[in-house]
């Protein structure tokens, strides 16, 4: 098989039958409600051609997809200054570990990490005029779509719950590696969590780490160097304590999130992403786990 839109479409009717889905996330209530049954998608070629299938055009919680989005700004703003905050090494932890925090004397590990978001987040609300405002507008122009949105319901919903996230705020603040009052930061941090996009939005707004930086329009958000390692950390920080065994099943660069969608880029040739909202007990998404695997090896398109 080699058309693209061959392979999707294989993959996704296998998965139909499929009763072992996964688990919704419901620590954040809002996404308790969602339908496991969903499955999309999607894959944009270094032309911009587009290839979907399944509910590939369905909008759905990001949540930790953002922390890619807001590091890329963040990196834009200051350059190498960035890493003082935030450190490079893969945890080997879930994405709400503290305990690694008090080692690095309040340096996070990652920026992929709730607590790196976090020192991310911060650094955005120190550098931006209207911090959610700004950063929606960046998320949107790389995609070059107004249609991107905050999904204030959730991001309500996780503010109720987020007792871990409030924890670990504070315990930056107390190691000084929150500089903003701490509300305003977790406040972004939901906000940041809560973008609702689809499969097909998503290859859109990540276009630009396969394609040295540069959206569809041409214009760049990061240098080449910049996207050299923020690519870097999504191979090695992007699935949790599982970055490992996505490096090895899938072999792309990519980043999951709890309302069960992973984005993943070949560099120069695709990007893609899907969306299946039951998770697997490591927290990424089950069957895009398995549904990457899979286009990987019949395609042969990794970077090994
Ligand atoms: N907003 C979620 C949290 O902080 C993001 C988790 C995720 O997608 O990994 O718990």
């Amino acid at each position: 098989m080699n058309n693209f839109q061959d392979v999707l479409e294989h993959i996704a009717h296998n998965f139909k039958s499929v009763k072992d889905r996964g688990t919704v996330a419901s620590y954040i209530q809002e996404l308790a409600h969602i339908d496991r049954n969903k499955f999309g998608m999607h894959l944009i070629d270094a032309q911009g051609n587009h290839f979907g299938t399944g509910d590939s055009e369905e909008a759905f919680s990001i949540q930790s997809i953002s922390k890619v989005l807001s590091l890329s700004q963040a990196f834009a703003i200051m350059g190498d200054e960035l890493w003082k905050r935030v450190g490079v090494e893969p945890s080997g932890d879930p994405f709400n570990h503290l305990s690694l925090l008090e080692l690095e004397n309040g340096i996070p590990r990652n920026p992929l990490i709730n607590a790196g978001a976090l020192v991310i987040a911060d650094i955005l609300i120190s550098h931006l005029e209207n911090p959610k405002a700004d950063f929606l507008a960046y998320v949107k122009s790389m995609a070059n779509d107004e249609d991107i949105a905050y999904d204030e319901v959730v991001a309500e919903s996780e503010k109720r719950s987020g007792y871990k996230n409030f924890a670990a705020a504070n315990l930056l603040k107390s190691y000084g590696n929150i500089k903003n009052n701490v509300d305003d930061v977790l406040d972004f941090y939901f906000h940041q969590c809560s973008l609702k996009m689809s499969c097909r939005q998503l290859t859109e707004v990540f276009y630009i780490f396969m394609n040295r930086g540069k959206c569809r329009r041409g214009n760049a958000f990061l240098n080449i160097n910049q996207v050299k390692r923020v690519n870097a950390i999504m191979l090695t920080c992007g699935f949790y304590d599982e970055a490992g065994e996505f490096a090895f099943e899938v072999g792309l660069p990519g980043k999951s999130g709890v309302g069960g969608g992973i984005v993943a880029l070949l560099p120069n040739q695709y990007c893609i992403a899907t969306w299946s909202p039951g998770l697997n007990a490591k927290g990424n998404s089950k069957l895009g786990m398995i549904a990457l695997e899979q286009f990987t090896t019949q395609t042969g398109l990794s970077i090994f």
